[in-house]
């Protein structure tokens, strides 16, 4: 949720900034000595989820013109200023790209993922084509992605940096799919493949992609999408790290703001993104366009005077 201040703060009125929309209590066990896992916060709030509409006053999630933030009542709740000129598109882009930080971050503090690396990125959704930006400026050397469909997610992709793109519309077997990427990746196979996807094969597909001693990081079954037959032998026999990593903490946040700033005219951070008006019809549009994968990024603008 990104907008600008229109009540008594910290920054002038005006101001534009960003939520986190899970935030840390601060004080259960999870915060105190797992700080880097706040994730897992036993009390988190989480605007739009926990906080349900029918709590007075009602403004506690996204998609509106505002959101209530009451720093009485959740002095757990972080507010991270954006800078000036960073509009508020970008901005909001910082949220998804900050799973994808946090997810390499959390391979990083495990030793499996290291400056040089070959990296290959399962999804060509938001998080697929965040997590190519993410993967380069955290220092992995070559970046491929396996997706689809070409246009507009695959095209995107490359102009984002991946070196190359597998499309499974085209190579449509997880076996024709690993010699693809091992083809192109060359040697003994990646250093570390992310699932990006949230589809549930990914999994067994992905390893296969891998150098043995590799590290797979599954961070794109955020939701459910369910089981799927596979041997954990091959986890054993080829020495892998297998790492899970669940959205992000508040305190990640500004890592995101940071990076899309810095790196604001180096990537086309604006072509993932597809507007749509804040209309029952807009938003009726900006959903059904995303599931049926015409848009990378449907974005939803409450007020287009503020959003460029
Ligand atoms: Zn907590």
């Amino acid at each position: 949720m990104t907008g600008p201040v229109r009540s008594r703060s910290f920054a002038p009125v005006g101001s534009k900034v960003m939520i986190p929309p899970l935030m840390p209590c601060g004080h259960c066990y999870y915060c105190i000595h797992y700080p880097e896992s706040a994730n897992k916060c036993l009390t988190p709030v989480y605007y739009g989820r926990y906080l349900g509409f029918d709590k007075a006053p009602h403004l506690w999630g996204g998609w509106a013109e505002y959101v209530y933030v009451d720093l009485e009542m959740l002095p757990g709740t972080k507010i991270y200023r954006l800078p000036d000129d960073m509009s508020l598109r970008l901005g909001a882009l910082s949220e998804p790209l900050t799973s994808c930080i946090r997810a390499f971050n959390r391979a990083t503090r495990s030793g499996g993922f290291k400056w040089g690396d070959t990296v290959v990125i399962q999804g060509s959704g938001p998080i697929g084509i965040l997590a190519v930006a993410a993967a380069q400026e955290m220092g992995a050397g070559r970046v491929i992605c396996v997706g689809a469909p070409e246009a507009p997610r695959l095209a995107l992709a490359r102009k984002f940096g991946a070196e190359a793109t597998v499309n499974i519309e085209e190579v449509t077997t997880p076996k024709a799919r690993i010699k693809a990427v091992r083809d192109i990746v060359g040697g003994f196979g990646a250093d570390l493949v992310m699932d990006c996807s949230g589809h549930p094969s990914a999994g067994p597909e992905g390893i296969e992609m891998l150098r043995d001693g590799g590290t797979y990081v599954e961070m794109g079954q955020f939701t459910d999408a369910g089981s799927i037959e596979t041997s954990w032998h091959r986890i054993c026999t080829k020495d892998l790290n297998v790492l899970g990593s669940w959205g992000f903490t508040g305190n990640d946040l500004p890592l995101g703001v940071d990076m899309l700033y810095r790196t604001r005219d180096k990537y086309p951070w604006l072509e993932m993104q597809t507007i749509y008006p804040f209309t029952e019809e807009g938003i009726g549009r900006a959903v059904a366009d995303a599931m049926a994968m015409k848009t990378v990024k449907s974005t939803i603008v409450p007020w287009p005077e503020l959003a460029g």
